[in-house]
């Protein structure tokens, strides 16, 4: 199959995404994953059986990467953070990656549902407020796509996400705070190491003069084995920031090492 037209790909992306949110708005709302009718819907539109059914990640966990511990009684770092510990001060993540919420992801970052970015980022804010309040962020930085990346996908999901944090949270966003300056091969089934060679010198920071000396929160959809978001904070703190902390929707929680 000829691979999708990129002209096409930057025509049509924005119409599907207009075509699914004029017919949320005239349809009655309905739950976003199992599609019941809700009769007193709130923001984030799942109904509560499917609301209590995501895997909220929680005390204990490692204080540093934010992976929960099972059997211990307290947050404490895990041993892979104490082994070395990761660029960024703190990372967590509001949801385990699986049902549900691998589905709300997925659903809105390959299958155009655009206007799931309201509620996935109803969702951080929700579960991670206190955390992005300890973190004294000066700035929201989403990580970024490559230019090629953004034309075939139309948005940039980090990037919605962090607008709806921007407004929860009263943050400055500085949408190109980071670039990414090289597109890399798809990580999906890559091994943490080779992760981590993949994405080193990927990133770059347009404009340091803007982010040096400040708390950065770094906004991203999926910690998976976190060689993203550690690259993206090396690339802010070599630039000048004070400290990078991160947040994600979702955590998987079995990544491949
Ligand atoms: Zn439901
Ligand atoms: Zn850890």
């Amino acid at each position: 199959m000829r691979p999708p037209d990129r002209l096409h790909q930057a025509i049509t992306a924005p119409l599907r995404h207009l075509g699914n949110a004029l017919l949320d708005l005239a349809l009655p709302p309905r739950c976003h994953l199992c599609r019941c009718f809700i009769p007193q819907t709130g923001p984030i539109h799942l109904c509560q059986a499917c609301r209590t059914s995501l895997a909220e990640v929680s005390s204990p966990c490692c204080t540093v990467c934010g992976r929960p511990f099972t059997g211990a009684v307290s947050d404490h770092p895990c041993g892979a953070c104490l082994q070395q510990h990761p660029p960024w001060e703190q990372a967590r993540a509001a949801f385990s990656y699986e049902g549900g919420c691998q589905e709300l992801i997925q659903a809105f970052k390959y299958r155009n549902r655009f206007h799931l970015r309201r509620s996935l980022a109803l969702l951080i804010a929700e579960q991670l407020s206190r955390f992005a309040a300890a973190c004294q962020a000066d700035l929201l930085i989403p990580v970024p796509l490559h230019h090629d990346r953004l034309t075939m996908r139309g948005f940039n999901q980090a990037l919605l996400l962090a607008e709806g944090l921007s407004d929860r949270w009263q943050l400055p966003l500085l949408r190109q705070g980071l670039r990414r300056s090289r597109n890399t091969v798809s990580q999906t089934r890559l091994s943490a190491a080779e992760r981590a060679a993949n994405l080193r010198g990927a990133f770059s920071v347009p404009d340091p003069a803007a982010i040096r000396a400040k708390r950065i929160l770094l906004v991203d959809d999926v910690f998976t084995t976190g060689s993203t978001l550690a690259e993206c904070s090396r690339c802010l703190l070599t630039a000048g920031a004070a400290a990078v902390c991160c947040v994600t929707v979702a955590r998987a929680l079995d990544p491949i090492q």
